[in-house]
């Protein structure tokens, strides 16, 4: 896809918000505290019952940080995004849990390989309280018509999925989903919203791990869930009473992270590309998966609903997951860690973390094989990271 004529991406990381900090402060001031005092009772209800804005509880994202950072990254994301509205939470599935519970309570159908706290959210704890949930494969899309005819109202999917990098098209999902009055939700936490903006495919919701590339550092837990004021608002006593709200310190962070998100993400895009291109040559790597690969399945697909390939990419090392083991093991710049999305390259080996859970067999069904290693390739030069990763299959 190619850019619109709005203000650079980068231009608006730094001024997508309206907060400006009364001492000049270019980074945002964080007050730490959990409640606020007031003169008199009758002004502690003027804020109660919202005749005034003000400081009360920080739970409730009522300190003037909260005002402050969250609305600028809330602001800053949204502007990103192309939202209305976006909110931050403690975690990425602190966000997914409040939007499960506001908008999934008729039935959810996620499509393709997710993050494993997602599928055993869906699959086992949802379930639990009654909710209807189905998960079916990207191949099984067919399925998709009948689940939706059956009453589900939410739909959720990742894309490029995790680990095999499969390309869901946007667009059709959301097209096919609104036919029968459902709501769509991207997880877009591998692609960030530099690389894609599912909102302005047809998506109802995004969703992000804001601990991956939008902390970008390996420095933070946050998530953030953004969409329509009307379709976000029922969010906000489920992230109140769920306890779920960023802490004040760690938002700051956020907002200081998301200054240089641009610049990060396109950096790990030009790295990622020259690593799958020289992974794609190596005699001991049977197959690569990386959506910038001309050859690569899903191609046509991301050229079309991408702004960029991304930084991550998954190698099939030749042999078996031991050798895909040792090869782990032996790299000395990929950090052995089951993460994304930061400054420092990581690689994971998925039958021993992100989906060890799964039975062999359910791994093959989703195409997962025990010789794959996962990377997350991080702002170190690609030439070394290359290097690295040949000394390691060498
Ligand atoms: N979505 C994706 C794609 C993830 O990779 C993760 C975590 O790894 C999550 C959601 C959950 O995010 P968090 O760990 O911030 O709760």
């Amino acid at each position: 896809m190619t850019e619109s004529s709005k203000p650079g991406l980068s231009t608006r990381t730094i001024h997508g918000h309206s907060f400006k900090d009364a001492h000049g402060s270019p980074h945002l001031p964080v007050y730490d505290t959990t409640t606020f005092a007031f003169k008199s009772t009758a002004d502690l209800l003027d804020v109660v019952d919202g005749r005034k804005p003000g400081s009360l509880y920080t739970r409730y994202g009522l300190n003037p940080s909260i005002f402050a950072i969250i609305f600028a990254i809330e602001e800053t994301l949204a502007s990103l995004e192309g939202a209305e509205m976006a909110w931050s939470f403690c975690s990425g599935m602190a966000a997914e849990t409040a939007l499960f519970l506001t908008h999934g309570r008729e039935g959810i159908v996620c499509i393709g390989d997710a993050y494993g706290g997602t599928l055993e959210l869906l699959a086992s704890q949802l379930p639990l309280l009654g909710i209807k949930t189905d998960l079916i494969l990207g191949r099984e899309l067919d399925q998709l018509d009948a689940l939706l005819a059956a009453g589900a109202k939410l739909v959720f999917f990742e894309t490029p999925t995790n680990p095999t990098l499969e390309l869901l098209d946007i667009r059709a999902i959301a097209a096919k989903a609104h036919a029968y009055g459902a709501r769509v939700t991207v997880d877009n936490t591998f692609a960030s919203p530099v690389n894609q903006r599912p909102l302005e495919l047809g998506a109802d919701f995004v969703v992000h791990s804001a601990t991956k590339y939008l902390g970008g550092h390996s420095d933070l837990t946050a998530g953030v869930l953004m969409g329509s004021k009307e379709l976000l608002m029922p969010v906000w006593n489920w992230r109140k009473n769920l306890g779920s709200m960023i802490a004040p310190a760690t938002a700051s962070l956020l907002a200081r992270s998301l200054r240089t998100l641009v610049v990060r993400v396109r950096q790990q895009n030009e790295s990622a590309q020259r690593i799958a291109e020289a992974m794609d040559r190596h005699p001991k790597v049977s197959r690569v998966y990386f959506p910038g690969l001309p050859e690569f399945p899903g191609h046509a697909l991301a050229k079309d609903q991408m702004y960029g390939f991304g930084g991550m990419l998954t190698i099939e090392v030749a042999g078996d997951g031991e050798d895909a083991t040792r090869v782990a093991d032996r790299l000395k710049l990929f950090a052995l860690a089951p993460s994304l999305g930061g400054a420092e390259s990581l690689v994971t080996q998925p039958c021993t973390t992100t989906h060890h859970g799964l039975t062999t067999e359910e791994r093959a069904r989703r195409g997962i094989s025990d010789a794959m290693l996962r990377l997350s390739v991080g702002l170190e030069d690609a030439e070394d990271l290359i290097a690295d990763l040949e000394q390691a299959l060498g």
